[in-house]
């Protein structure tokens, strides 16, 4: 079994300011995890010129309590800190997963 990563257009109406995954792309992908053994395990996307932490727009776009959220901080350097965050069960808040970075 590998391990897809697909990228998703922006469908926000606002898309300088939130990112919100193409629902079709959604749909069809869990009916490709129905047939086979693959499964959805998070989403990642970027916040440019701004921090690696949940937005406000993304604590209220969490639609899947089960995956994992990966953000990453973009200045113009490029790509610096990236976070995971896990929906804690009891107050329902993305909450910070420690990460294992490599070496560079
Ligand atoms: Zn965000």
């Amino acid at each position: 079994m590998g391990t897809d990563v697909i990228p998703s257009p922006n469908r926000s109406d606002q898309p300088q300011k939130n990112f919100e995954i193409d629902p079709a792309l959604i749909i069809r992908h869990h009916k490709r995890t129905r047939r086979g053994t693959a499964r959805i395990v998070g989403h990642y996307h970027s916040h440019p010129d701004g921090q690696a932490l949940p937005s406000s727009h993304d604590q209220n776009h969490n639609y899947d309590p089960d995956l994992v959220w990966v953000i990453v901080e973009v200045t113009a350097e490029g790509a610096q800190e990236m976070k995971a965050y896990f929906t804690d069960r009891s107050s329902g808040q993305l909450t910070a997963i420690p990460l294992i970075q490599p070496l560079s």
